[in-house]
């Protein structure tokens, strides 16, 4: 069996990798202070726009709305208004690059305390099931990253 890297060798505190298993509890798709806003690319709208078989344009007004110049879900009601009745998202092929990646986001990754803290918190997956490699969660943080500068 390998040696796992030592911390001199790798000082990236999930050097290890990490657990993440979804129990489509649905609360990331809540309002919970941290980690609420949905960010919408242009990519996104026209996967959102498909999935709800609506022009890109009415999606636009019917559910988005501009901050600091970031396009993102309307925030109208205590939780995403695409979270179904039984707690699921009624538009999970069509979702949004960024509840594609979570909980690997350059964010979450950026201190142990921020992910066994506000993270885990909000999200029971944290710390369960697969194990995503180190290189791996940096590179879903990164396309997530690159997805919002890029498309
Ligand atoms: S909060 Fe975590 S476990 Fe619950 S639905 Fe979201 S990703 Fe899955
Ligand atoms: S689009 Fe779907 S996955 Fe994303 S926050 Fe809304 S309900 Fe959750």
């Amino acid at each position: 069996m390998p040696t796992p890297p030592s911390p001199a060798e790798d000082p990236r505190w999930y050097r290890d990798g990490l657990r993440f298993d979804c129990t489509a509890c649905g609360n990331c798709c809540r309002d919970h202070g941290e980690y609420t806003y949905v960010y919408i690319s242009d990519a996104d709208l026209v996967a959102l726009a498909a999935c709800l078989e609506l022009p890109e344009a009415q999606v636009e007004q019917l559910y988005c709305q501009f901050e600091d110049g970031w396009r993102h879900l309307k925030r109208e009601k205590a939780a995403c208004t695409f979270l179904d009745d039984k707690g699921l998202c009624s538009v999970y092929e069509g979702r949004p690059k960024q509840c594609k990646t979570w909980p690997f986001w350059q964010d979450t990754l950026a201190s142990k305390a921020d992910w066994s803290g506000p993270v885990k918190a909000c999200c029971p997956g944290i710390d369960q099931g697969e194990l995503t490699s180190a290189d791996d969660a940096e590179r879903i943080a990164q396309e997530t990253e690159d997805w919002y500068e890029n498309s």
